[in-house]
């Protein structure tokens, strides 16, 4: 129970309490916490000034041990009744705030973890070849991506312009990008860096990771096809990268913990889960315009955080304080649980019908694109991660 007025169904409750950056009219970004309708302005309640450096990172680099701590005081300010009076005066009402970028992001990873993703693409640009390339079950592909076009939640998305080549040109052409798309992620935030030249085990996600978030990796179709051979993702990603404002910690996610699908491949042991269970039940909901067009169903993903933590520091890359990896898209067996739209188009060819009338194979300017997830919460009810959305607006 709590004194605390939560709205019913609140997917901020005392089960979730996630980290944010968040400022009022004329005063300085600080660290808050959103809790029903309301931040809890922990710069200000707890008088911690770890609170108040405009970033989660100097609080999230104290370590698993800080973060119960701070979690658990967190939990006893809003049951115990006699806290009520301390900590009420901070609580300020989430309509009336602006969130900021929650980390300063040092390095940042995108993986490719969702199977049905990857065969629905593998589909889609080479119908003649296998779906999965040969070494996708044996390890979580991944690219080094641009931290410093991660951007918050509602930043504008200027569509992109860049070099592309459809297949039936004789050369590339310059200009807008006319296959602009999403990808439906989650992110996971690390707090605790590692040593150069020491591999990060799987069991160790805990020690490491903060908390997750939601990603919007948005993606020009037309230009990655062109640039993407042979090394990876480029100007066709590195525009714009959103996140959601609120880092859910790990400990919010007990429940949502799930056995990863079962693997047909014998994995090597740096990758072998067997008793560390990472797979997350995070339901997302992906709206365009307001409509719901997909819900992508995380649980499925191949390869879980732990797994791709593993990967990512085992040839002894060290981890920072505020490196961001995302999952890869997000994508389900059926055509309502696609995390993108060359796949709800199916490459463009099946143009997806929309409930007023129009049709959509890529996003046109003025689109809003909204993700939103909820994962079960310890009380039994769902926890909210927020959402990531932003609006396309036409290439300058
Ligand atoms: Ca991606």
């Amino acid at each position: 129970m709590s004194w605390l007025d939560l709205p019913a169904g609140t997917g901020f409750g005392l089960d979730n309490l996630p980290y944010g950056v968040f400022s009022t009219t004329g005063t300085a970004p600080r660290t808050g916490v959103a809790v029903g309708d309301a931040v809890l302005d922990l710069a200000a309640a707890t008088g911690d000034d770890v609170h108040a450096t405009r970033s989660l990172n100097a609080f999230m680099a104290r370590g698993p041990r800080a973060w119960a701590d701070l979690r658990a005081q967190l939990t006893e300010w809003f049951t115990d009744e006699t806290h009520r009076g301390d900590v009420e005066p901070y609580l300020v009402p989430h309509d009336t705030v602006t969130m900021h970028l929650p980390v300063e992001v040092a390095d940042y990873v995108d993986f490719y973890s969702s199977q049905d993703h990857a065969e629905n693409l593998g589909r889609v640009f080479r119908p003649d070849s296998a779906p999965l390339p040969p070494n996708w079950k044996h390890l979580p592909i991944g690219y080094h991506g641009r931290a410093g076009t991660v951007r918050v939640s509602g930043t504008p998305v200027v569509r992109p312009s860049g070099q592309r080549r459809a297949p039936a040109d004789d050369a590339p052409t310059f200009g807008p990008s006319q296959r602009l798309d999403i990808e439906a992620e989650v992110g996971f935030v690390v707090g605790v860096g590692s040593d150069l030249g020491t591999p990060v085990p799987l069991a160790a996600l805990p020690e490491h990771v903060f908390g997750v978030c939601l990603v919007n990796d948005w993606s020009a179709r037309d230009l990655q096809s062109w640039e993407y051979v042979p090394l990876g993702p480029f100007l066709g990603k590195s525009f714009l990268t959103s996140v959601s404002p609120w880092v859910v910690p790990l400990a919010a996610l007990e429940a949502a913990r799930v056995a990863p699908p079962a693997r047909d491949v014998a994995l090597l042991p740096y990758l072998d889960d067997t008793g560390e269970p990472w797979g997350l039940d995070l339901t997302l909901e992906v709206r365009l315009n307001g409509e719901l067009v997909s819900c992508p169903p995380f649980g499925r993903m191949y390869w879980t955080p732990a797994q791709q933590l593993a990967h990512m520091t085992v040839n002894g890359a060290s981890l920072r304080t505020g490196d961001l990896y995302a999952s890869g898209t997000v994508s389900g067996p059926g055509k309502d649980q696609r995390g993108s739209f060359i796949e709800l188009s199916w490459g463009g060819r099946e143009p997806l019908a929309l409930a007023d009338g129009t049709t959509r194979t890529f996003l046109e300017d003025g689109d809003d694109v909204t993700i939103t997830a909820t994962a079960p919460g310890a009380a039994g009810g769902r926890i909210s991660l927020g959402e990531v959305t932003g609006r396309v607006r036409h290439a300058r």
